[in-house]
């Protein structure tokens, strides 16, 4: 059984963001109230309460109050999660380990309630709108970035700090092959840039291939002589069509050396971290580096695509900071674009590119430790 996660942003109208709000805090006032119900059982009665046990309590609760009007599976998701978290303690605590005991929550803390099973409508192409069907409320509308595979198993509906919403789908891919064992030696991070095409934890450099710079200057030349042309003329027209060729040329010639790079990586590593290309866009910079982000959203669309046929994790991080923080020591080291050398205090000196690399190898990395692991799955 494999399960993936995915995660995309939700477009709630502002009623559908209400009913979010009002559940969110019913969750947690029925969270709270749960976890006191547990503890004070078995500290004064010495008796422990279940899920099912709880879940009749709120039934009674859904009765006799209004809190029948609200939907019985998200108000449920909180006694399960209270339920996990003790079942993780008790896991633990047989395992002999001293884990912290399960805590109340704050409602700012208190940030996702699950819809279970939900059904779900996938958009019919990247980037287009799929819909969740939320309990009492309907279709809820989602920006799919990238396509989902699998059986939908469970659905959480999440805000972030900043108030934002999100749904997180995890699917059961049956399938796909199973992930492959990750060695470290066998991970990197990649930092896609304008002088290689990328550059690899490792220093490896992967350069542009040299007929994209021989196709553009054909590209370049035609269009010029396209120029000189006399309007509604024959010739001017057989120079469109050669212009029009060339971009077509240009376009598969990037599209098989995307191919074969993402290949190339997947057979060399287990787990690939990259620079998610959404923040990065945000993460501001040169105009040339917009420019090419098309052609790098396709070569990551592409290694997502290859590594999921052979198993191999391809984690998408936080660019920011990647080429200002030193990989060896945590230091900020400021630099313009134009510096192409790392030099920090702690002695590292590298490639801007190379460092780069490192950092999202090591975010690549730190995503994927188990250890934020268990809170993170609720
Ligand atoms: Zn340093």
């Amino acid at each position: 059984l494999v399960i993936r996660a995915y995660r995309f942003p939700l477009r709630p109208t502002a009623a559908q963001r209400a009913a979010f709000w009002s559940w969110l805090r019913q969750c947690c006032t029925l969270y709270n109230a749960a976890l006191e119900q547990r503890i004070t059982a078995w500290k004064k009665y010495g008796r422990s309460i279940g899920y099912a046990e709880q879940c009749r309590g709120l039934t009674d609760l859904r009765e006799e109050t209004e809190w029948g009007d609200g939907p019985v599976t998200i108000q449920r998701s909180a006694l399960r999660r209270v339920d996990r978290g003790f079942q993780n303690f008790f896991r633990r605590c047989k395992a002999g380990e001293k884990p912290g005991h399960p805590r109340y929550r704050a409602f700012d803390r208190y940030d996702s309630f699950g819809i279970g099973r939900a059904s779900v409508e996938p958009a019919e192409r990247e980037g287009g709108s799929g819909y969740v069907y939320v309990p009492k409320i309907g279709r809820v509308r989602f920006k799919q970035h990238r396509m989902m595979h699998g059986d939908v198993r469970d659905v959480t509906i999440r805000r972030d700090a900043r108030g934002r919403w999100f749904v997180q789908i995890s699917c059961d891919v049956g399938a796909t092959p199973p992930m492959r064992v990750v060695r470290l030696d066998r991970t990197t991070g990649i930092d896609l840039g304008l002088t290689h095409f990328a550059v690899l934890a490792d220093g490896t450099k992967i350069a542009n291939p040299r007929h994209f710079k021989r196709s553009s200057e054909v590209l370049a030349q035609r269009q010029r002589a396209l120029v000189q042309k006399k309007r509604g003329s024959r010739t001017r027209r057989r120079a469109r069509t050669l212009v029009a060729r060339t971009h077509e040329h240009i376009a598969n010639q990037r599209l098989d050396f995307h191919r074969k790079t993402a290949l190339a990586l997947v057979r060399r590593f287990d787990l690939i971290a990259h620079e998610d290309l959404n923040i990065r866009g945000l993460a501001g910079g040169m105009l040339a580096k917009s420019v090419y982000d098309v052609g790098w959203g396709q070569f990551i669309r592409i290694l997502h695509c290859k590594a999921e046929e052979a198993g191999v994790y391809v984690i998408p991080v936080d660019p920011r900071g990647t080429t200002q923080i030193c990989s060896a020591c945590g230091r900020t080291v400021p630099k313009t674009l134009y510096e192409r050398v790392h030099l920090c205090e702690c002695g590292l000196v590298l490639g801007r590119d190379h460092n780069a690399a490192l950092m999202v190898h090591a975010r690549g990395l730190r995503a994927v430790l188990p250890a934020q692991a268990p809170e993170a799955s609720f």
